[in-house]
């Protein structure tokens, strides 16, 4: 079974990556052929930053992408202890 990942955008091609604001999360989209590979589901062509990823269901309300491709797919927040 795989885990419906999440991860921000990659902000290494911009000249003055924005670092200190939070980042919107958006639902991965992992190539098989090459998983180096993250894209964000509501755009393809939005790389995303792998190493940031974590599992969408743990991805607070407030950050999850709400475009079309992402915002159907969030799962139900993950229960908080
Ligand atoms: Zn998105």
């Amino acid at each position: 079974m795989s885990t419906l990942m999440a991860a921000s955008r990659d902000a290494s091609w911009y000249d003055c990556p924005d670092t200190t604001t939070v980042k919107v999360m958006h639902v991965a989209r992992v190539y098989e052929l090459d998983d180096t590979v993250w894209s964000a589901r509501c755009n393809r062509r939005t790389p995303l930053d792998e190493t940031v990823s974590r599992p969408a269901e743990e991805v607070p309300a407030g950050l999850r992408c709400q475009r079309r491709g992402c915002r159907e797919l969030w799962p139900a927040e993950a229960a908080r202890s």
